[in-house]
């Protein structure tokens, strides 16, 4: 910090004293464009607009790259409009947490629970990379990533935005992540990332969403500050404050935690960014006013919809000195500094960057490629008797469970629409359900799928896949009471358990955001794949089931559990003792002899699976 801090806020400065007191207090909020038109922003001169969830551009459900970029451009351009002696851009932030989530026809990676357990840095750093410049293509600056969340719990709705129980794991691929996003170029600056939520979020008591954490402050700093250590090693721009209160205190108000620890102990000089009107959970606050978070060092307030009765109240605040001209500027100089790493002040505007307007970044085959290797990765083996897996030698596939052929339990939630409902096939030209996938590989092979109806109708198939899945969800919609396997998965466990045909090998696959209980699978399976929430490659998962790439390429099984693997609800918490499979447990194939896929006419069907 000292000197250097000063030195890099020069320009800041300089911009600063050129703005009036309603720029300046504009700048601390970020407010939704689904209550926001772009031409508000003439009289509005508003520090950020952030896309949530649900919102698209015009009131749509979702939208394309074009209409991304164009809506990207009408917000600058009517930016620029507000008088002053100097314009100051808004940030443009979206929840880009795995791929450009919100682009329709963008790849959509794993969640980070499946690159927790690929457990690869320089794999999580590509992805960060990509997703950089999917934001770029569509013209926003910003992400609200990498969640560096510890999830103490899994009955926590957002385990799946957990990389892993090891805090190293998080630091390092929080590390990755930031790094990756923030090396792509935006002008003369770069893609901002967020390390989010400003702490302790997944150490909430029983796993309760915006729940309260109750530890001593060496585990919060042992485990759940890890991430942030590693975001910051990595220079991350901003941070976001957690809707979750630490010891009963709500981190949006947290004096010590914001100001004390991050800004001063730890020297933070960049953005702290509150969450979706967390401010309003604060005692004496309310969405459209607020000070006091203000005050405890958030420095830009998440208004999506009061946007403008929060900007009346601040310019109060200031007014009568509650908010004061230091804080205020410091806050201003925080989000200018940011806004220069963004690039934003340069002559070429975010929508005629390079790689503006370039569809390939979303969809293009490297992408598809990385995506795909992304999925290959982070498949873990849990079970594997009489050699079941890699499928070879076999005439027929009997299929059960629906998600198999969903993209929406596919990808979970946080995929173009905030609880990743409402999805269709034809939303994904550039995507692989991994029940198409298997289809690709078994026509190589000759091999006969049934699925659905047609599954009941086989008597003796070689192989029967079960798949096991939870619906999408999004933070507090995917809390559980308990930590069960939903419901809707008991008439396939029922199957499972009844299937007794000798000759017939049965594998079970779990498209899950976290581990669930499921003895009764683990018992009754021949074979157990846990493959997470994958995105849209779905022929990663194939890849693996196959043992091979679609060219005969021999691949082996390199994930790892990323938590323990439950055997009951009350194995919910890393603390438990009785688990199925400890974090870092996964097999891999041993089979080290060359394997025939059966009745191939193919002149690739026969492979080398080599253990690694
Ligand atoms: C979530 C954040 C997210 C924000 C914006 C909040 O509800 O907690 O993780 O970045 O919304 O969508
Ligand atoms: C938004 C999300 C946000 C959530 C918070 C939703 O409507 O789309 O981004 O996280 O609200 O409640």
């Amino acid at each position: 910090a000292g000197f250097g801090f000063q030195q890099s806020f020069y320009p800041a400065r300089q911009y600063l004293s050129a703005m009036t007191v309603e720029q300046k207090v504009g700048q601390l909020i970020i407010a939704d464009i689904s209550s926001l038109t772009p031409a508000e922003l003439e009289d509005y001169p508003l520090g950020a607009v952030l896309a949530g969830g649900n919102s698209a551009p015009a009131g749509q459900r979702f939208a394309n790259m074009e209409t991304w970029l164009e809506f990207s451009k009408d917000i600058y351009e009517a930016s620029a409009r507000f008088p002053a002696n100097v314009h100051v851009p808004p940030l443009f932030g979206i929840d880009a947490i795995h791929g450009h989530n919100n682009v329709e026809g963008a790849v959509i990676f794993p969640h980070n629970i499946g690159l927790g357990a690929a457990n690869d840095p320089e794999l999580v750093e590509a992805i960060g990379a990509a997703t950089g410049k999917a934001l770029i293509a569509a013209g926003q600056d910003w992400t609200f990533a990498p969640t560096v969340a510890v999830a103490e719990d899994l009955t926590w709705g957002r385990s799946y935005e957990s990389f892993s129980s090891n805090p190293n794991h998080i630091r390092t691929l929080g590390a990755a992540f930031t790094r990756g996003v923030q090396s792509v170029s935006a002008g003369s600056g770069h893609i901002l990332a967020t390390a989010k939520h400003f702490i302790g979020d997944g150490g909430t008591q029983d796993g309760i969403d915006q729940g309260n954490a109750i530890m001593p402050e060496n585990e919060l700093v042992d485990r759940h500050a890890q991430g942030f250590f590693g975001a910051l090693d990595a220079d991350v721009a901003t941070i976001m404050a957690s809707y979750s209160s630490w010891n009963g205190e709500k981190l949006h108000g947290h004096q010590y935690l914001i100001n004390g620890v991050l800004k001063s102990r730890l020297a933070f000089d960049g953005i702290v960014v509150g969450d979706w009107d967390a401010h309003a959970q604060l005692d004496g606050c309310i969405p459209s006013s607020c000070s006091k978070a203000i005050n405890a060092g958030v420095d830009m307030l998440m208004a999506p919809t009061e946007w403008k009765e929060l900007f009346h109240s601040l310019l109060r605040n200031v007014e009568l000195g509650e908010i004061s001209q230091a804080r205020l500027d410091d806050a201003v100089l925080r989000i200018l500094n940011a806004k220069i790493r963004a690039g934003l002040f340069d002559a070429i505007p975010p929508y005629q960057r390079d790689g503006a307007g370039d569809v390939t970044a979303l969809s293009g085959k490297n992408v598809r490629s990385l995506a795909r290797s992304a999925v290959r990765a982070s498949q873990v083996l849990l079970k594997n008797d009489h050699e079941t897996l890699p499928i070879r030698n076999i005439r027929n596939i009997s299929i059960y469970g629906d998600g198999i052929d969903d993209f929406g339990t596919q990808l979970g939630g946080w995929s173009l629409t905030w609880q990743g409902d409402g999805l269709y096939k034809s939303l994904f030209p550039h995507g692989e359900t991994i029940l198409d996938a298997i289809k690709t590989f078994a026509e190589r092979d000759n091999i006969t799928v049934a699925f659905g109806e047609d599954a009941q109708h086989e008597k003796m198939p070689d192989i029967e896949i079960y798949v096991f899945d939870e619906a999408p969800y999004a933070e507090y919609y995917g809390d559980l009471d308990k930590l069960e396997l939903p419901e809707h998965n008991s008439e396939l466990i029922e199957r499972l358990i009844a299937s007794k045909n000798s000759n017939t090998r049965k594998i079970a696959v779990f498209l899950t955001g976290r581990p669930l209980p499921a003895d009764d699978v683990f018992e009754h399976a021949d074979a157990v794949v846990a493959s997470w929430l994958p995105g849209s490659e779905g022929g990663g998962v194939a890849d693996l089931l196959f043992g091979q790439t679609l060219d005969g390429r021999p691949l082996n099984f390199k994930g790892r559990l990323p938590f323990n693997w439950p055997t009951s609800d009350a194995c919910r918490s890393a603390e438990c003792e009785n688990t199925k499979f400890e974090a870092g447990f996964g097999l891999k194939f041993k089979n080290t002899v060359p394997l025939r896929a059966a009745h191939s006419t193919h002149p690739r069907g026969i492979v080398n699976i080599v253990a690694e």
